[in-house]
């Protein structure tokens, strides 16, 4: 995902780190998948609704389903989005699930870097949701 300031530097981040990124799936917001796809047509990249008109909260869903390894969420700090809930959402679902969550491309280098990169299952951490949160689960309703 990019805001419309970023896309061009995520675009021009996937194609010089291409090599990571190929035998992924890849999932994006409508309009930066769309650009991904121009630049790197041979990634396996899905483009679904655009960031506003849904994207950012579908991919918010399949993190909760635990169909997501790590989010590349490049932001601009300086610009309002009409969107602002629906990000928020998305980051905040990316934390609850434990989601590698890189917002500007030296964290996306970083993660990239790492080793957990290729094998996630490997990294510390990770606890399946319905374990970190149990006490939220089995709250008393009054
Ligand atoms: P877009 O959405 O890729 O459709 O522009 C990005 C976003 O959610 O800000």
């Amino acid at each position: 995902v990019a805001h419309d300031r970023m896309k061009t530097e995520l675009c021009e981040w996937v194609v010089k780190n291409k090599n990571q990124f190929k035998d992924r799936k890849i999932v994006a917001t409508g309009t930066t998948g769309k650009l991904l796809l121009s630049h790197v047509p041979n990634l396996d990249i899905t483009a679904l609704k655009s960031g506003p008109l849904g994207g950012d909260q579908q991919i918010g869903a399949m993190i909760a389903e635990g169909m997501l390894d790590a989010l590349f969420f490049f932001q601009d700090p300086m610009t309002p989005q009409p969107h602002d809930s629906d990000i928020k959402a998305l980051v905040r679902l990316a934390t609850v699930y434990d989601i590698p969550i890189a917002c500007n491309p030296s964290t996306a280098n970083f993660l990239i870097s790492s080793p957990y990169f290729d094998q996630p299952e490997l990294a510390p951490g990770g606890d399946p949701v319905a374990e970190q949160f149990q006490d939220y689960l089995q709250r008393e309703i009054d």
